[in-house]
């Protein structure tokens, strides 16, 4: 059913846009209808609309699917437990329902659990320790064209390259319907707060702690590790002080960090506040306990969402994370008012990058943890660990300050110089500041990706101008 179109906003409100068309069908076959009508314009769907690129934006088509939302949990002979999910489903009603039908849970999991599922695949969204969560879909279900008839048409693919392209396909590949795969059985998590010195001290546990993630705090430059590792399945008890944690998260992170951020980058803007908070107040407000246990879906994920912000994340090889981390301690030492250090100015002397950063001196005081998580190579094409020989570590930035324009000029400049200097590939659903000329050199498989959405949508229906930007005018 045509329903008059809203204006669509993002979560960051960086995005929005009024479509010619939105639908929000209740069955597959609306969708194939929809598809036929529109088969010369232009489609888009949008999930919970949590990404800070212009990834969902179309001023002709928009499709919402949240009506699309069954969880169908079963049972293989080895007693395996697979999920059929439908597009727009959040990964919280999801969590839910795995743990109601089978007692399993999501293989991956990122920060929040507010995105559909299929917003979450289209874009490679992760947690730390394990693949991207589209590196687990095991069958994808999209709508797209028969290139023989021209006609909308049902594909479903389990295997092969088209599988590999449709995993985290920005929505190029066609309209995800429904996607397939296996669970993990529900588990407990044994997290410990470490606070460092150094990077090493935190990567020489990584063996023992294979879910960690951490944080480089700004301007202090000290690092929080929250170091974690998974627990067999039969220990399934929460610790004694689980409850505790969770109560002491949200009121003092969730909450009075976020809160006190806002205060001092953004309502008082006052960059000698945020250097002073983080250097002296941040140590006596994180509690540092051992051996929490609790259950992996309420460990791993956060209210992140509470307080409006805009993120950049960029991804680097793990052999080079210690020369990544060092690099943007020191670019943002200098956006801070500091001078260039002799290692900073040679090694931006290649990408000739050198006079960008210095006019820019002094122009933004980062106000917020540096955050690193370990993602493992995905079995994709275009997800941000795809084709990759080894783990890839994300590094976001993240902002609460409006208007954002310095916070742009910096995202630019560390996306443009980590892809020069190590290959590093941003997030394609945080704030991408790259254009196609820089990302065609950072995915060795993207003429393969683009022949492969050709094959579903030769008229380039699913192709928006994000896509074109990013990928190319010809691209897809
Ligand atoms: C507070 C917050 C925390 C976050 N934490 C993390 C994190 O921990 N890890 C991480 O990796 N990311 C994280 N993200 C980013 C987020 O997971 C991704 O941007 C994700 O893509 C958002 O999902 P969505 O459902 O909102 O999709 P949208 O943003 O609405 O759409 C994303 C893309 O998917 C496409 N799409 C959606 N549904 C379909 C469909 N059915 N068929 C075809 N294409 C479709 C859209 O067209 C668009 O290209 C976070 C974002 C926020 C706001």
């Amino acid at each position: 059913m045509d329903e008059p179109s809203p204006i669509i906003a993002n979560f960051g409100g960086n995005v929005r846009f009024q479509p010619k068309h939105f639908y929000a069908p209740k069955a597959e076959s609306e969708v194939l209808d929809i598809l036929n009508r529109h088969a010369l314009g232009k489609i888009r769907v949008v999930g919970a609309g949590h990404s800070w690129s212009d990834a969902i934006v179309s001023d002709d088509v928009l499709i919402d699917l949240s009506q699309l939302n069954s969880v169908h949990v079963e049972r293989d002979a080895e007693g395996n437990a697979w999920a059929t999910v439908g597009s727009g489903c959040t990964i919280q009603h999801a969590l839910d329902e795995l743990a109601r039908q089978a007692n399993v849970t999501l293989p991956a999991l990122g920060l929040i659990t507010e995105q559909t599922i299929a917003g979450a695949i289209s874009t490679g969204t992760h947690g730390s320790g394990r693949h991207s969560l589209s590196h687990y879909m095991a069958e994808i279900r999209v709508a797209a064209y028969d290139v023989r008839t021209g006609q909308a048409a049902i594909f479903a693919w389990s295997a092969g390259p088209q599988l590999r392209a449709a995993r985290c396909a920005l929505g190029c590949m066609g309209v995800v319907l429904s996607v397939k795969f296996r669970c993990a059985s529900q588990y407990t998590i044994d997290e410990t707060i470490g606070q460092y010195a150094t990077l090493d001290e935190i990567l020489s546990v990584e063996g023992e702690h294979p879910l960690q993630q951490f944080f480089l705090i700004p301007h202090a430059w000290t690092l929080y590790a929250q170091h974690r590792k998974p627990l067999p399945p039969e220990q399934t008890s929460r610790s004694w002080h689980a409850g505790l944690y969770r109560l002491y998260w949200l009121l003092f992170i969730d909450v009075g960090l976020h809160l006190t951020i806002k205060l001092l980058a953004a309502w008082v803007a006052s960059p000698s506040l945020v250097r002073f908070f983080y250097r002296w107040v941040l140590p006596w407000m994180v509690w540092k306990p051992s051996g929490v246990v609790d259950r992996s879906d309420r460990i791993l994920v956060m209210e992140h969402e509470l307080f409006r912000h805009l993120e950049i994340e960029i991804f680097v090889p793990a052999s080079r994370v210690r020369e990544a981390a060092h690099f943007v301690q020191d670019v943002l030492s200098v956006f801070d008012g500091q001078e260039t250090s002799p290692t900073l100015s040679e090694a931006l002397k290649s990408p000739g990058m050198l006079e960008r950063l210095q006019s820019l001196r002094g122009t933004f005081t980062h106000h917020y943890p540096i955050t690193f998580r370990k993602v493992l190579a995905d079995d994709t094409l275009i997800s941000m660990t795809a084709d990759a020989s080894e783990p890839w570590y994300a590094i976001s930035f993240i902002t609460y300050v409006e208007p954002r324009d310095a916070f742009f000029e910096l995202a630019s400049f560390l996306a443009e110089s980590m892809a020069a200097l190590f290959g590093a590939r941003p997030h394609w659903g945080k704030y991408f500041p790259l254009e196609s000329v820089h990302v065609a050199g950072l995915y060795p498989n993207l003429a393969e990706f683009r022949e492969l959405c050709r094959q579903v949508d030769p008229k380039g229906v699913f192709r928006s101008a994000f896509v074109n930007r990013v990928m190319g005018e010809d691209s897809v």
